[in-house]
């Protein structure tokens, strides 16, 4: 469940009551939640999907947890506005013990909190989803720099004022 306290967004799944078997939970996130990790390069729009199938058995815990959606970002070559698609399924296993030694495939809670944080879960995978170089139009067949773009950033790179007239440039480009 979303809990926001004191504005902090936090995706906590609580296990204690649920029966064996398979149960399903849904999470929106957007930008607000990793800016909380002060992700300034998070200010734009953010939509992904959390999906988690926690498996209950007699004496263990398993969690599917599946990401997807998109993260609004420029080309870092040419400045396009891009949707990056985010997609990420992963297995884990719910362990007792100090959360802070969770790891990739191991998520450990509290020894007597039947809850389960995928909080610092869900922070990693999407910050490890974007990669650290973002430049759309070389990695997806569908996109391309923008070569009106290219132009004026090469022939603006010596001039003094190329910021200026960049922003400006970029106004009239992306107007709604
Ligand atoms: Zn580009």
């Amino acid at each position: 469940m979303k809990q926001q306290q004191h504005q902090k967004i936090e995706y906590i799944i609580e296990y204690g009551g649920l029966s064996s078997g398979e149960h399903e939970f849904e999470f929106d996130v957007d930008n607000q939640f990793m800016q909380q990790y002060s992700l300034e390069s998070f200010e734009n729009t953010m939509n992904i999907n959390v999906h988690i199938t926690l498996i209950k058995y007699n004496h263990s815990i398993q969690a599917k947890v599946k990401l997807t959606g998109n993260i609004s970002v420029h080309c870092d070559k040419c400045l396009i506005p891009y949707l990056y698609p985010v997609h990420t399924e992963n297995v884990l296993l719910i362990e007792k013990g100090n959360p802070e030694s969770s790891t990739d495939e191991i998520l450990m809670v509290e020894e007597n909190d039947n809850k389960i944080n995928f909080s610092q879960y869900i922070y990693e995978t999407i910050s490890l989803a974007l990669p650290y170089k973002i430049v759309p139009c070389e990695v997806f067949e569908n996109v391309k720099c923008d070569d009106e773009i290219l132009g004026k950033i090469n022939q603006n790179l010596s001039e003094k004022n190329k910021f200026s007239t960049f922003a400006e440039l970029l106004k009239n480009k992306f107007k709604p």
